[in-house]
């Protein structure tokens, strides 16, 4: 705790202090504000500028700031700090922290598997030691010294990641961590794009472990950057080199672990990993290095591999019984993670209840009188409505919480035998655990059953998405989303939701109907409705939904919809045809679209816009450009009539990339939120496919060469072969085109083709050459089988591929 004073003075700010008081927590973002009056706002310039949510802040209570200027408007009883540049204070804040305290400090940077190599060592060390760490994957240049922060006197070990994604930014990092012992993870390509070559990569990575003592690397992929390496000791592993610390010779599977066997120090050792795949397998490694160079037995070491745990940073956001969502974070529960997901909660409007339900928080490193007054004091700030506590230690502190309704068991069994009386009904539930409490077990009762085809949505892709083309736009262009058709098939109020916290500034639906839904989900955003159905004019108005005004057939309706109603000044959008020919005024009815305009008074036209037919295709870059100048004609004339400026637009997804000029006051994001852009080639720069769709097989038979497989007769083994049956036919969306080999799907990494013809419900693959048993996955589309590829397989565009995955198909949303 740092009183504001001090402070200033260590960040070496401006202004004068209004109000003494002491800060305890930093915040960077205006939603997600706790424990207003000790938080600290930094206003940092991200994607937008942070001195846009100053008001925000205070008005959620908080009194202190540091800022580049202060803000125009006045803010009685506010502390403004100024500083030249925001970002740097927080480090040097977060750095001066770090060094009042001398405790163990190790720092891992790589290109992959930096959050499981840390979180593996905190389930493997916690014992010893008061770790504190990273939340998730903190590990940015605003991630990094939120997670500093955290250290208290409590802590004699700290494991914190440090990720960069271009070169000059490591400097800042290291001078937050300080770590005495470094670990340089798998080195792969990510990020290459941000620095001259794989070297200066690799230089600036290693600048985290310039004071450091020691470095644990793996020398077969670090050999060549030796010499970069400044750090005294060094602990090396190898699989190939016998000249290393840790040599592994050998690697067998037994009973689904792998087995390793090492020289270390001469003698030979081993450990049980209960991983197969190669990447855990390799992270496994680095631990179990780190675990040696600090000391840790052999024996140690191998009682301990052996028990660890997958690591999901997982946040799933799945449809539950009874109407409600639920949000399943079961896989941990400390007091950071805690904060993030009732951060997510809170984000849901779709229904008024929110519950939470929580296990004991194991090895926080504080008292727990403390830390249940803390978790008490986040769940009143939060506004949760229902709490349930599981666990001896929760249940001992109920006093301290002071929620609505409030329930408590000393265990999970006793709280599943109570489910039934708990009515839960309406409300979005979090259930955040310890492992050991094994909250999946509630999240399975609460769930509804889902068939076992499922379209997973990823959450964190869809926002780096959204921000991707955020940064393709001229400063204050608008963003419109085009949630039609449940949003490219992905989802309604789960997409909406997300987008609404992302705080775009326009939605879009296809028809009334599906606007209302999103009102009725708690969506606040303005929608404008493409194709508004007359005879439903009465529920658009009562929901606030603007319609698009395409005809005049369609504006006299609405005109006398709203003379009858005596609605004045209803927001409308214009649609122009300039070439599409589906929805739209034509050039020759502008004049007198412009004259009816002058008379009028029960619409306010919100926005003009056009659409264009092929901004992707440059064989049609002509027409677009022609299009472009209609619209153009367009608007101007119609501004002239009414008087008063409108919102301009005409891009959709790939103008947004290709036609940058034509951007004016907003586009309208559609297809490339959800991963995919015919402009953007083999998804570059940042663009994530957000779905994939997965299934599993129901059945393997062996058949000799000659058979016939599926209706019609149309499968044919050539030779003697294995048939998988799978959960997904065309009534899940998967079209009778992918039949007969046309279509592809993944199993166990390997893509195999579809035998006969796709059944309503099920269909064939040919396994005949992979290891395969029933109930295994098996991926029809994801991010490495794009729906781009499924598309050309059947000669369709992937916007058809993704809106026809039927609703019977569940979707699981999560956050990573
Ligand atoms: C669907 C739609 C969009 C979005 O198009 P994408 O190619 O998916 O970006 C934009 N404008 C209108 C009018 C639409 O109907």
């Amino acid at each position: 705790m740092y009183s504001i004073k001090e402070i200033r003075q260590i960040i070496g700010a401006q202004g004068p202090i209004i109000r003494e008081c002491n800060i305890s927590g930093l915040i960077t973002d205006s939603r997600q504000v706790l424990n207003a009056s000790e938080g600290l706002f930094f206003a940092l310039k991200g994607r937008r500028d942070g001195h846009e949510f100053i008001k925000e802040a205070y008005n959620a209570g908080v009194r202190s700031f540091v800022v580049a200027h202060e803000p125009a408007e006045r803010m009685t009883g506010a502390n403004f700090l100024t500083v030249d540049n925001v970002l740097n204070a927080l480090h040097i804040l977060a750095a001066h922290h770090r060094q009042q305290f001398n405790l163990q400090v190790i720092g891992i940077t790589g290109s992959n598997g930096k959050t499981i190599i840390k979180e593996w060592l905190y389930q493997l060390m916690a014992n010893e030691y008061s770790i504190v760490r990273n939340p998730k994957s903190y590990n940015s240049q605003v991630g990094v010294p939120l997670s500093v922060w955290q250290i208290t006197k409590e802590n004699d070990l700290g494991i914190f990641e440090a990720g960069i994604s271009t070169s000059g930014e490591m400097d800042a990092l290291e001078a937050m961590i300080k770590p005495q012992i470094g670990i340089f993870t798998h080195l792969g390509s990510a990020h290459d794009e941000g620095f001259e070559n794989r070297r200066a990569k690799v230089i600036e990575k290693l600048k985290l472990f310039k004071h450091a003592d020691l470095l644990i690397y793996n020398y077969d992929q670090m050999r060549e950057y030796e010499k970069d390496i400044v750090t005294p000791k060094r602990f090396t592993w190898s699989q190939k080199s016998k000249d290393v610390d840790l040599y592994v010779f050998s690697e067998t599977v037994i009973a689904k672990k792998f087995y390793l066997r090492a020289k270390y120090k001469g003698k030979e050792i081993e450990c049980l990993i209960p991983f197969l795949d190669a990447a855990s397998v390799e992270n496994a490694v680095y631990c179990w290095a780190t675990m040696l160079a600090m000391g840790y037995s052999p024996q140690q070491c191998d009682d301990r591999l052996e028990h660890l745990t997958a690591v999901s940073m997982r946040l799933e956001l799945k449809t539950g019984v009874n109407d409600c969502t639920i949000i399943d974070d079961s896989y941990n529960s400390d007091i950071n993670s805690l904060e993030i997901a009732l951060n997510f909660l809170n984000q849901q409007n779709q229904h008024q209840t929110k519950t939470l339900i929580l296990s004991d928080i194991y090895q926080s490193g504080l008292q727990q009188e403390v830390l249940y007054k803390q978790v008490a004091d986040m769940v009143k700030d939060k506004k949760i409505d229902k709490f349930i506590g599981v666990g001896e230690a929760i249940f001992a502190h109920e006093e301290y919480f002071d929620v609505l309704k409030k329930h408590f068991y000393p265990h999970t069994q006793a709280l599943l035998k109570d489910l039934n009386n708990l009515e839960f009904s309406s409300e979005t539930i979090l259930i955040k655990g310890a492992r050991s409490f094994e909250f999946e077990r509630i999240s399975k009762a609460l769930s509804q059953k889902a068939h076992e085809t499922l379209m997973e949505i990823n959450l964190t892709a869809m926002v780096n998405n959204l921000n991707f083309y955020r940064s393709k736009l001229y400063p204050g262009v608008k963003v419109m989303v085009m949630v039609k058709a449940f949003s490219y098939g992905s989802g309604t109020f789960e997409i909406a939701n997300v987008l609404q916290y992302a705080k775009v500034d326009y939605l879009a639906v296809a028809y009334i109907d599906e606007g209302v839904a999103l009102r009725e989900s708690g969506i606040k955003l303005p929608i404008m409705v493409l194709n508004p159905e007359p005879a439903a004019f009465d529920k658009m108005v009562e929901h606030k939904l603007e319609p698009e005004l395409y005809s005049f057939n369609m504006l006299d309706e609405f005109v006398k919809f709203a003379y009858q109603q005596n609605i004045n000044e209803y927001p409308v959008h214009l649609k122009i045809d300039t070439g599409m020919h589906r929805l739209g005024f034509e050039d020759y009815e502008i004049e007198t679209l412009c004259d009816f305009l002058e008379e009028v008074k029960h619409i306010r036209v919100k926005s003009v816009f056009s659409h264009l037919v092929a901004s992707d295709a440059p064989e049609h870059d002509a027409f677009t450009l022609q299009q472009m100048k209609r619209y153009e004609k367009a608007y101007l004339k119609i501004e002239n009539a009414l008087g008063y400026k409108f919102i301009r637009h005409i891009s959709n997804t790939s103008a947004i990339i290709r036609w940058p000029m034509a951007q004016y006051d907003m586009v309208r994001l559609g297809i490339g939120l959800y991963g995919v852009d015919a402009a953007v080639p083999g998804h570059m720069n940042g663009l994530q496919p957000i779905a994939s769709l997965k299934t599993n097989i129901s059945q393997i038979k062996k058949l000799p060469a000659g058979e016939t497989i599926g209706y019609s007769r149309l499968g044919k083994l050539n030779k003697d072969g294995k048939i998988a049956t799978v959960r997904i036919g065309y009534a899940d969306g998967y079209l009778r085109a992918f039949g007969n080999g046309v279509g592809k799907m993944l199993v166990k990494g390997v893509l195999v083709p579809t035998v006969g013809n796709i059944a309503m419900d099920m269909c064939m693959i040919d396994v005949s050459d992979v290891e395969c048993k029933e109930g295994d996955e098996v991926i029809v589309f994801n991010d490495k089988q794009g729906i781009d590829i499924l598309a050309k397989q059947i000669g369709t565009i992937p916007y058809e591929i993704l809106t026809n995955i039927s609703q019977r198909v569940k979707r699981v949303y999560f956050y990573e």
